[in-house]
Parts: structure tokens; sequence; C-alpha cells
């Protein structure tokens, strides 16, 4: 077990990245997004923190607000309005921090994340990832196939973030009856420069199909990259909305993180690291209990992943794992995060309880996450700020918040409006040939 503190060092001008696995070779931000994974295998991880925080204007528009925190890492690629118009046109949508008033949850706040096209928080990174790609690599004539295996959320972020880039063509894998019926409709609505695959697997089969395609030597002439969070231009932008919610809060507060990969953790242990004032963070994961676990005792046990209604967190084996431990030491995480395992009995009386004592409709992550509040006001003698990242609309989980509340959530347009349009989608078996070949295909045929 390592004990050694942070590795991770606070310093001016724009940090370079690195593997979790080896650390002698460096990269820009533009070579780690574009490539991905690290050719050794390993996640990039950023070797320093730009100190952002003194840079950051108050009272702006949250667009402002990002590429004041974005600049630091960007500046040495992109010039300052490039960012700043980056940071508009990715980020068109509000941002609203709104206060409980009730029963467990009374002063408690929820940061809305899903304002965005694709109503989830995976918005953020996506958009902030396709636009850093699209001009990353504007002179270029290869195409770049962007990979990306989800659990619902991730694929129909990326696919609307993504499309219509030039050079850009996004492939996108998904278990095949393991989404909810409007996850799949995202999924596989009809866009320019995207394909749609149905997997017959898990999960966590799709993440392997990915991994296995980026070490696989057929595809070698393939400029290959994916936009899971295992890449490290979704997680850089995920930080600024804890920092923009800590700016409205007198006092430091606890984020509550409903979890699954742990990128979003790992999001916000980065800004804290880069001088965001925090109390500590709560790690909310479903039955799918990897990193509760580990806080508790230190180990780790790889599960296959269990399917709950909070599916866009089933995950077995979180990939971030390996970059919050090559960041902060043991003792760091077990220190600043607490985890809790939530059942789907908890989740459904929880999404009953918040709407009875506070009238707030929350989806089923957000409840994993409001659920792991009560338990932590019920043990902590914290009374400062909880804030809790509500990572999905809950229009987009329908079903499940009527079963538990009775209420079925407005529907916005921009999801009725995908009720009508063209879909097309491909299935695929659980095996590396078939995924290789629509690769093959999408990164060489001509039209
Ligand atoms: C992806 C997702 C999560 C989990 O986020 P991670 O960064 O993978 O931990 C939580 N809630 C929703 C709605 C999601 O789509």
């Amino acid at each position: 077990m390592d004990d050694t503190g942070y590795r991770l060092t606070l310093q001016m001008g724009a940090p370079r990245y690195i593997s979790t696995r080896s650390s002698n070779e460096t990269f820009t931000l533009s070579e780690a997004i574009s490539l991905g994974l690290a050719p050794d295998g390993g996640l990039f991880v950023p070797d320093s923190i730009p100190d952002f925080l003194q840079a950051l204007p108050a009272g702006q528009k949250f667009s402002k607000f990002a590429s004041s925190l974005l600049t630091p890492f960007l500046c040495e690629e992109l010039a300052e309005y490039e960012i700043e118009d980056l940071c508009i046109s990715a980020f068109p949508f509000v941002v609203p921090l709104i206060q409980l008033h009730g029963g467990a949850w009374d002063d408690c706040y929820v940061l809305e994340l899903f304002h965005g096209p694709t109503l989830s928080f995976k918005d953020f990174g996506a958009r902030m990832m396709g636009r850093l790609l699209g001009s990353f690599n504007c002179d270029d004539t290869r195409k770049t196939i962007v990979l990306v295996a989800t659990s619902g959320d991730t694929g129909s972020a990326v696919a609307d973030g993504f499309a219509g880039f030039k050079g850009v063509e996004v492939i996108i894998l998904y278990p095949a009856g393991q989404v909810s019926k409007i996850q799949e409709q995202q999924l596989i609505a009809k866009r320019p420069g995207v394909t749609a695959c149905k997997v017959e697997g898990a999960f966590d089969d799709c993440q392997k199909l990915v991994k296995a395609a980026f070490i696989d030597d057929a595809l070698s002439p393939v400029r290959l990259t994916s936009a899971n969070s295992i890449n490290i231009g979704r997680l850089l932008p995920q930080m600024i909305y804890y920092v923009w919610a800590s700016s409205q809060l007198k006092e430091p507060p606890v984020y509550c993180v409903p979890s699954g990969n742990l990128g979003n953790m790992t999001a916000g242990m980065m800004a804290k690291k880069g001088g965001m004032p925090s109390a500590g963070f709560i790690a909310a994961h479903n039955a799918n209990r990897f990193f509760p676990d580990f806080l508790r005792t230190g180990k780790t046990v790889s599960r296959e992943s269990v399917r709950t209604i909070s599916n866009a967190m089933d995950v077995g084996a979180p990939s971030n794992y390996e970059r919050l431990k090559v960041l902060f030491s043991d003792r760091e995480l077990m220190d600043h995060i607490t985890g809790y395992s939530v059942t789907d009995a908890q989740t459904a009386e929880t999404l009953k309880q918040v709407y009875r004592a506070t009238g707030y409709l929350a989806d089923p992550h957000t409840a994993v996450a409001l659920h792991s509040v009560e338990r932590f006001r019920a043990q902590s003698d914290f009374k400062g700020p909880i804030v809790v990242l509500s990572t999905a609309h809950p229009a987009k989980f329908a079903t499940a918040v009527e079963k538990a509340t009775g209420v079925l959530p407005p529907f916005p347009d921009r999801l009725r409006a995908l009720q009508s349009v063209e879909t097309e989608v491909i299935t695929l078996q659980n095996s590396q040939d078939q995924l290789r070949a629509v690769i093959l295909d999408r990164a060489f045929a001509t039209g």
C-alpha cells in the first residue's frame, strides 16, 4: 500500500500528462486527448494542477467562469479568445444550485448538472472534449475514430457533443437490454458521423472491448481515441462545476457524488488539489460497491457489475480508480472521501421521502446520493453545507421515478423531439472481430 502523500504538485504553467503506469514520458494535453490511453495502456493524469483559484472571477456567467478556470490548463495550446469561444459554445445552458428545505435534506444543496442537450452531467465533459478534439485536429486529413463504451448516458452525450465535427467518427458500444428506453432512443438517433452498436453483454464487456481495440495490432493504422472518462479531456471540464458551486457558498462544502466509474469523483479531487475549498467528498455508489469497500477496508475486489435502477453507475471495476491511486495516497483518499453503497430499495424509498419532505423530484442516480447524505448526516458532526451533484434529469428515468413517487416527471421538449427522429443501430456479439470490422469500415470507407 502506498502512503507517500500527494504526488500531484501545485505549480504555475500548464501541466504535462503522464501515464498512471510509468512517468518517464510526458505528453501535451492535445496528445493525451487524441491518444485516449497512454502507449503503455495506462490512463493519463496531469503531472501538476495549476493554482486556478486566484484567477476566478466572481459573479460571472458559467461559460466565463469555465474559461477562466480552464485557461491555465489550455493556454500553451490555445489562445485565450479560443478558450472563451469553446466554453461559450460548449456550455450554453444553466447550472443551478438549488437549496432544499425539509426532512433529512434541510439546507442541503442540489447542483443540477442536467440542463444540457442530453440531460445528464456527461454533456459537460463530452461537449468540451468534442470541441477540443475538433480544434486540435483541425488541419489533419486523417479521420479520428472515437470509441466509447456506455452504460447509458455517456454514449448520448458523446454522440451529441461530437456529431458533425469534421474528420471525427464516433462508435458507441452499449449493453443490450441494460439501458432505459429513453437512453436507447438518445443513443440510436441517427447522427452524422455516429455509429451505435448494441453489444450482447454487460457494460464491463463493452469497456473491455474498447480497451482491447486500443492494443489490437490490426487496428494500428487507425487513429483511435476514447471518449470514456478514461479520456482526460472529459475530466478537466468536470472540475468546473465543483468550483462554481463552492464559489457561491460561504463555507467549504462536502460534495456528494453519485458515482460509477469514478470520473466525476476524480475531477472533484483534482479541483480540490487546485485549491477549491472543500470539506470532503461522499462517494455515493449503488449495489456496485468496489470503491466504498476499498475506503472501508483498504482492499479491492473486482466483481461483475450488478444491475440496478441507477444503471449509469452499474460498474463492477471503476476505471478511474487507477487514476485516484496514482494522484492520491490511500490515506488521502480514506481521509477525504466517505463511501456508501445504496440498495435499489433504499434508492426508491429516498426518491419518495425526498419528494414528500422537500417537494424535490430527483432521478435515481441523484437519489443514491441523497440517501448517502442522510447516512452521512446521521453519523458525522459536520454542520456545513452539503452539495449533492445531480447527474441526470428525472424524466430520463421516468418509469423508476413514477413507480417510487407516484409522480411522472415533466417531460422536457428536447426529449420529446427524440421520439420522432430516425434511428440506426448495429447488433454486435461480445467479440473483438466484429468490432474490429466496424472500426476499419468507419476509418477507411470513403464517402
Ligand atoms: C455516468 C453517470 C454517473 C457516474 O459517473 P462516473 O463519473 O462514472 O462516476 C452518475 N450518474 C449518471 C446519471 C451518469 O450518467
